[in-house]
């Protein structure tokens, strides 16, 4: 695939080629932008800013509603992409792609909704004679970043609203998994003005920085790990800034806990995409006096995860992202197993796959619960009462979604209190998200929310106009 720069696709002599995790196959090649491309890029939105400030909110819905037309004819193809590029399971992969179209109308309709305020000048002694109000302008250009593991949905949680709110977009997305969001974004390309989206592929250092550092990008909208997002809000100077960075989810659950659905919670949270979801469950926090009954119920479900081949319908889990990732995993899971945590079910490697792994007996203090684990692994780290629950969910520098299983209002309204979390649910796992909530962590999972009405509002500024 190429990039897409003012409306033409742009390729280069050098190439990175895209492999599918499951049988290492170069499925196509991406071209290796550089920083010039970048600055081509950056200077066609800059350009493209004109056109879409001037378009009515009427004709860019209709717009949107346009592509999403396109890209609902292309939902099996860019599937199919999805998990060739990824190895996540065609099923999960369609869900994606469904909650992408969504995520778009959604961004559609709200394009037509954004509203200033009337002030009420007159509460102030010097703005007896006064009228005011506040209408909401674009920024201007917006670097998207976007990570490998939701190529598509998190790329369109960050365009479909620059492009709601009247912006033009830089889009980067994942080296690693560049091809369906590429697809997406030519489509886009098609339907809109010249420069009003622009993608460009390459190593992410180079073009990250550029982009960051750029004076004519007025917005970065960032989703990915810790490290690249704190690098990022070093050096973007005075631009706006949205983090959707890493998450260590804990999942709490007590001994009044409807113990099925707790386990039924834990392996949906635990495995899906093979565990490389930011909002994954990443430690179960067991009470004593029911853990070994919610464990050996965990074991017996997790055993029956169905690993293969990502487009095989049946399949539940495929493999990482890649080998290096599986490693990580394994050294992770190894490090715990030789500091005293203990191995029920899985645990291990072959190539890019891990298999589904739980681990009782894990502390609070180890790597494996202390840094986000992008892998298919339930830590179970068993306490006595729900004051050490909330000790333990808060002890990482995360503090994305949290979830508890428990049938008594109280606790969970103590949770709900005491959690340092951006999302809390009540019994439900963590790994759960719909495309209009308010959505973005605490702490080091970043700052700022995405879901779209919020996304909308975080990509517009506000002009205040008085009328003396
Ligand atoms: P990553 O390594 O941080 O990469 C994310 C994006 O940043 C990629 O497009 C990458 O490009 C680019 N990048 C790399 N260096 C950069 C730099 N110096 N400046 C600007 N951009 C740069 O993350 P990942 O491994 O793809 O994704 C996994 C992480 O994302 C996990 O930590 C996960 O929890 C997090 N995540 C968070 C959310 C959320 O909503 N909170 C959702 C999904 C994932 P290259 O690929 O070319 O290096």
């Amino acid at each position: 695939m190429k990039m897409l720069i003012e409306g033409k696709l742009i390729d280069k002599n050098e190439k990175i080629a895209v492999e599918n995790p499951f049988n290492n196959e170069i499925i196509d090649y991406v071209p290796s932008g550089d920083a010039e491309d970048v600055k081509k890029a950056i200077s066609a939105a800059a350009k493209a800013t004109k056109s879409m400030k001037e378009m009515s909110s009427r004709k860019l819905s209709r717009i949107m509603y346009d592509i999403h037309q396109e890209l609902k004819e292309k939902h099996q193809e860019i599937s199919k992409l999805i998990s060739r590029e990824t190895g996540k399971p065609i099923r999960d992969s369609m869900v994606e792609m469904d909650r992408s179209l969504q995520t778009l109308l959604m961004a559609a309709e709200e394009s037509k909704r954004i509203y200033g305020e009337t002030i009420p000048m007159d509460a102030a002694i010097a703005g007896r004679t006064a009228f005011g109000f506040t209408i909401k302008i674009p920024l201007g250009v917006v670097a998207a970043i976007s990570p490998f593991n939701y190529p598509v949905n998190l790329a369109i949680h960050k365009i479909a609203p620059a492009l709601a709110a009247k912006n033009t977009v830089v889009f980067k997305p994942s080296t690693k998994a560049p091809l369906a969001a590429l697809k997406m974004a030519e489509i886009m390309g098609r339907h809109l003005p010249d420069g009003a989206v622009n993608a460009i592929t390459g190593p992410g250092g180079v073009l990250g920085d550029q982009l960051v550092t750029s004076d004519q990008v007025n917005k970065v909208s960032f989703t990915g790990s810790v490290a690249t997002g704190l690098s990022i809000a070093r050096k973007a100077g005075m631009k706006k800034l949205t983090l959707e960075l890493g998450g260590n989810d804990p999942l709490i659950v007590l001994d009044d806990a409807d113990i099925d659905a707790a386990v039924m919670g834990a392996v949906g949270g635990s495995y899906l995409n093979a565990g490389q979801v930011c909002i994954g469950v990443k430690r179960l926090i067991v009470q004593e006096s029911v853990a070994d009954e919610f464990i050996e119920q965990l074991v017996s479900r997790t055993q029956k995860v169905k690993t293969g081949d990502p487009l095989d319908p049946e399949t539940d889990m495929g493999p990482l992202i890649d080998e290096k990732a599986a490693l990580n995993v394994e050294q992770s899971v190894n490090d715990a197993i030789q500091k005293g945590a203990q191995l029920l079910c899985g645990g291990k490697r072959e190539g890019a796959f891990f298999q589904p792994t739980v681990l009782d007996q894990v502390e609070v203090d180890m790597e494996l619960v202390q840094r986000e684990t992008f892998g298919p692994v339930s830590p179970v780290i068993r306490v006595e009462n729900l004051d050490e629950a909330i000790k333990a969910a808060n002890s990482t520098p995360y503090g994305l979604q949290a979830g508890v299983f428990t049938q008594n209002i109280a606790n969970a309204k103590k949770v709900v209190r005491e959690i340092e979390a951006g999302s809390v649910l009540i019994n439900k796992q963590p790994t759960f998200r719909t495309d209009n909530m308010p959505f973005g962590g605490f702490k080091m999972s970043g700052m700022g929310k995405e879901g779209v009405k919020y996304a909308v509002e975080d990509m517009t500024r506000t002009k205040m106009v008085v009328i003396g």
